[in-house]
């Protein structure tokens, strides 16, 4: 793994996401590929979990944030308007004490507004200490970062944890988008819709992720969700 870092294996694909009222892009998802010597790809689930587990997770997201900046920078410079770029980031790295500062460094170092980097963390992140994690969100948004919650609903997620932390966007696992038997579904419209009408009064913003048919679409435009992104709108490109 530190072989392949240093012989540029891992690439980053951005997968862009969508303002589902007007059709308008508003971001873009970073997620990392790893292209073997011969030419074929490995994907994120394959050896995320590892590197998660030895630590190495620390030096690949803070890999993938520069190479966000040099994306950033180069359309900046290129004279096109950028839009921010989410970059998924594992607790490890997050909960580091020193990780605020470490950021704004290479957000420098490419002249990069912070206001352009969103940062994605798991709502696993929340399990333990939320103080410490509550502590870290406010310090990263005084220094001008979005904090974004993946995967949301995929787990345990507590309504206790949406209070307590100023997250500023929610993205909703894309398995709420699985076909269920139709007594499910109406319950899970339900409880679809307050988890949405919640995030609106709390002023966090809302993804459905994996949007991947017009119905998709439809579905989520009727609960009101703010945006979404999936293989109907694009898929993660080079
Ligand atoms: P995620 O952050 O929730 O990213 C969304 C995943 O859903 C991506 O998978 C994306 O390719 C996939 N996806 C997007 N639209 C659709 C759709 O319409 N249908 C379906 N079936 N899938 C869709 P990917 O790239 O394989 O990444 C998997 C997970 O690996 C990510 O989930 C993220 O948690 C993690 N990951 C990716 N890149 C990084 C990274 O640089 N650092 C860390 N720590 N984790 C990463
Ligand atoms: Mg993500
Ligand atoms: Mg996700």
């Amino acid at each position: 793994m530190h072989q392949a870092l240093q012989n540029k294996e891992f690439k980053m694909f951005l997968q862009p996401k969508f303002n589902l009222k007007n059709d308008e892009l508003v971001g873009a998802e970073a997620l990392v590929r790893w292209q073997k010597p011969d030419g074929t790809y490995r994907y994120p689930n394959e050896f995320i979990p590892l590197f998660e587990s030895n630590g190495f997770c620390i030096k690949l997201d803070t890999f993938m944030i520069e190479q966000a900046c040099e994306q950033l920078r180069k359309w900046m410079d290129d004279g096109l308007k950028p839009v921010p770029i989410s970059v998924n980031q594992s607790k490890i790295l997050f909960l580091d004490k020193n990780y605020p500062d470490n950021l704004e460094k290479i957000l420098d170092k490419y002249n990069i507004p912070s206001s352009l980097i969103t940062l994605e963390i798991l709502e696993g992140i929340a399990s333990d200490d939320l103080e410490l994690l509550k502590r870290q969100i406010d310090i990263l948004h005084s220094k001008g970062f979005k904090v974004s919650m993946d995967d949301f609903g995929k787990g345990y997620s507590s309504l206790n944890m949406l209070y307590q932390l100023r997250i500023d966007e929610l993205k909703l696992d894309r398995g709420f988008l699985k076909k269920v038997p139709e007594d499910d579904e109406k319950r899970r419209y339900i409880i679809l819709r307050q988890v949405i009408s919640l995030a609106k009064k709390l002023g966090i913003k809302t993804v459905a992720e994996g949007i991947e048919t017009a119905e998709d679409r439809e579905a989520v435009i009727a609960l009101s969700c703010d945006y979404g992104q999936g293989y109907l709108y694009g898929k993660p490109i080079d």
